[in-house]
C-alpha cells in the first residue's frame, strides 16, 4: 500500500477482544465497572488505531478538534497506553462535536488538559466509572485567556455547557475529586458506547474467527485528515 492509499482511507476501527493480551488487560473492553453510586456500567469495545503520532496530530474529528487532544496521556497512564499505535473509543468524536459546539457558544478557544480526554481503565486515577474511560469526557483547563481556576469562572462556563445541549453533564464547582472540579470544567456525556457502521456485531465476544476483525471507516462528508491540497489547486 502506498502513502496515497493511507491518506485515502478512514481511521481504522477496531474490536479491542482482537488486540494482543496486554492491550486487552489495560483497555478492558465489555468489562463492567461501577461508578461512584454503584452503577454499573460496561467499557466499550470498539476502538479508533491510532498509528502514530503524526496521524493523531493530523486527523481531525472537527474543524477545532483534533484527535491528537484526547489522547495526551500523563504518567498514571498504562505505559503501553504511551506506545503507539494507541486507541481511543470511537465515541470520541461524539465528544468532539458537543465540544464545537461549547467552543462555538464560548466564543473562544478550548484547551483541554493533558490526560483530559481519554483515560483508560487502567489509568492510575480510573477507580470508578468515569465517562472519560468512554472517550465521552473532557477537562478543560482554559478557554481563550482564561485559566479556569476560580469558582466563578467555572460555574460561567459550566452554565454555557449545560445550555448547549441537555446530553452535557458538568462537575460542580468544589474539591472532592470525581464529584467536583476545582482546577478545570468537567464536562461529559454519559456513558455512551458507540458502535461504528462499519462493524458487524453478529459475532460472538471471543475472538474465534480467523478473517479480520476490524474495519476502516467509511469517508465522511468533511475529509478528517488535513487536507493536503496542494498549492495552487485550493
Ligand atoms: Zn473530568
Amino acid at each position: 500500500m502506498n502513502e496515497e492509499d493511507v491518506e485515502d482511507q478512514g481511521l481504522k476501527v477496531v474490536d479491542a477482544f482482537d488486540l494482543d493480551d496486554e492491550l486487552r488487560a489495560v483497555l478492558k473492553p465489555g468489562e463492567m465497572v461501577r461508578d461512584a453510586q454503584g452503577r454499573r456500567h460496561r467499557l466499550p469495545r470498539y476502538f479508533y488505531e491510532i498509528p502514530s503520532h503524526e496521524v493523531a496530530l493530523k486527523t481531525r474529528l472537527t474543524p477545532h478538534f483534533g484527535l491528537n487532544e484526547f489522547v495526551l496521556a500523563d504518567l498514571k497512564e498504562a505505559s503501553r497506553l504511551h506506545d503507539y499505535p494507541r486507541y481511543v473509543p470511537c465515541a470520541v468524536r461524539l465528544l468532539a462535536f458537543y465540544l464545537e459546539q461549547f467552543r462555538h457558544a464560548a466564543g473562544a478557544s478550548v484547551h483541554i488538559a493533558v490526560n483530559g480526554g481519554y483515560r483508560s481503565p487502567s489509568h492510575k486515577l480510573s477507580q470508578n466509572a468515569t465517562p472519560h474511560m468512554w472517550g465521552t469526557a473532557a477537562d478543560v483547563y482554559r478557554i481563550g485567556s482564561n485559566i479556569l481556576k476560580t469558582k466563578e469562572a467555572i460555574e460561567k462556563y459550566n452554565e454555557l455547557a449545560e445550555d448547549v445541549s441537555d446530553e452535557i453533564h458538568v462537575l460542580p464547582y468544589g474539591h472532592v475529586t470525581g464529584r467536583h472540579a476545582d482546577d478545570h470544567v468537567h464536562l461529559d456525556l454519559g456513558y455512551i458506547t458507540l458502535i461504528p457502521r462499519e462493524i458487524s456485531e453478529d459475532r460472538m465476544e471471543q475472538p474465534q474467527e480467523n478473517r479480520p476483525r476490524f474495519a476502516f471507516e467509511e469517508r465522511r462528508r468533511v475529509d478528517r485528515r488535513a487536507a493536503t491540497v496542494p498549492a495552487g489547486e485550493e
